[in-house]
């Protein structure tokens, strides 16, 4: 607060990648808000259809029998879009309470199956699974868990790109003691870090192998981030449990959840006494959910899922060069429509404001950016052209020439 007290960025209205300030000057969205607007901004249909829940009936929750037509039918919709059989969905309104959620499903599941000890989560470092209780316990960026104390005393992380580092993790707390694994299929907050070949398929047959459930978070890559509904289609894989999330409704309001593979959901739909005693208050409510469902539509119609896949070869083309520059370290790209470019550690030393100052300069040639531990992030909507993405290169390259 107290560096951006004084000069607040207010952004006033957005339409497809573009975004407009309180005094009228356009930019181009590169992050997509934060990592949400998959559909682009202003979409009429979205804003309509969840007005006209509000109208029908503005709110009631799903709690224990009652339920509502939307909830029921975006729970249905993701179900079918799930890359895991006999999905089941538990709603939420946002992703740090789809982890939160999907934890607790994920330790009542072993308590239904009689193994009581499955309490500890394994993450990895750089992980980022939102501000909630047990995201924030889990998580691996280590600044975002410094000062609140032990929030999941029952939690470890291990080194990210790693398969073996995982096995050896579950090995040394003791497999009959570990409930869940959760990992981004890239991770996304904690620098735009792609997994490395065979990663992901390895840690999920590590999981299977010692039955501990993986939690794949897909608050970022799914919705078309990666190409795919769910981010992890594309390493042919079948978690758990995947978290969701931002895209699911491209930001038009907040909605998230957990789609839940059958096997995991049967001990709470086949024995009567196995309640899972959770349930947010707005959970699967209308208005929410009649923008997931529009917002679904749209990506559908619009031929937006694949576009994360089609664009991330352009993308990653745009963003390389500027390795080449002498401030930079390293460019991120190729995996999804996600890209990072990291300064160099001389570089961040000499200029301790050097990342909120690229930001600044991009800002300035009319490209919004946004800081990353050591590195600026882009991620514009799926709707953004090859032309905008150059425009983004550009802001990049004449900003890190600027940079003094
Ligand atoms: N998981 C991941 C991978 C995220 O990137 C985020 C948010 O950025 C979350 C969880 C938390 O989502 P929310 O901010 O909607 O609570």
């Amino acid at each position: 607060m107290a560096t951006v007290a004084e000069h607040e960025f207010v952004i006033e209205r957005g339409e497809d990648v573009w975004v407009y300030d309180s005094g009228g000057r356009r930019y181009l969205d590169g992050t997509a808000g934060l990592w949400y607007a998959n559909a682009g901004h202003g979409r009429a249909e979205i804003a309509d259809a969840a007005a006209a829940q509000l109208r029908k009936l503005a709110g009631y929750s799903i709690f224990g029998d009652f339920s509502n037509e939307p909830a029921r039918a975006l729970a249905e919709r993701i179900a079918g879009l799930a890359p895991v059989p006999d999905a089941k969905v538990f709603l939420t309104t946002g992703g740090g309470e789809a982890i939160d959620s999907a934890v607790k499903i994920a330790r009542r599941y072993h308590l239904a199956q009689g193994e009581p000890e499955r309490v500890h989560v394994i993450s990895r470092a750089q992980a980022y699974h939102g501000t909630n209780g047990i995201g924030t316990g889990v998580a691996g960026i280590e600044a975002n868990r410094a000062g609140f104390g032990e929030m999941l005393p029952a939690a470890s992380r291990v080194q990210y790109d790693s398969v073996e580092a995982l096995r050896e993790e579950i090995l040394r707390v003791g497999p009959e003691r570990v409930a869940a694994f959760l990992f981004e299929p890239v991770i996304g907050a904690g620098g735009v870090l792609p997994p490395p070949e065979g990663y992901i398929e390895g840690v999920v047959e590590v999981c299977h192998e010692f039955g501990v459930l993986a939690i794949a978070d897909a608050v970022i890559c799914g919705f078309g981030r990666l190409g795919s509904w769910f981010g992890v289609e594309r390493w042919g894989v079948e978690p758990d449990l995947i978290t969701f999330a931002k895209g699911v409704t491209s930001g038009y309001l907040p909605l998230g959840g957990v789609v839940v593979h059958g096997r995991v959901a049967e001990p709470f739909f086949s024995r009567p006494g196995n309640v899972f005693r959770h349930g947010p208050t707005y959970s699967g409510h209308p208005a929410c959910c009649a923008a997931g469902l529009a917002n679904i539509d749209v990506l559908e119609r619009d031929g937006l899922v694949g576009r994360g896949r089609e664009l991330e070869g352009e993308l990653a083309n745009v963003l390389r060069p500027l390795a080449a520059h002498p401030l930079v370290a390293e460019v991120r790209a190729g995996v999804g429509l996600l890209g990072a470019v990291e300064l160099t550690a001389e570089t961040r030393d000499r200029l301790p404001s050097a990342l909120a100052d690229l930001q600044l300069l991009a800002r300035r040639q009319g490209v919004l950016v946004r800081p990353l531990g050591a590195a600026l992030a882009v991620s514009p909507p799926l709707t953004v052209q090859a032309e905008q993405l150059r425009q983004i290169g550009e802001a990049f390259a004449e900003g890190l020439d600027e940079l003094k």
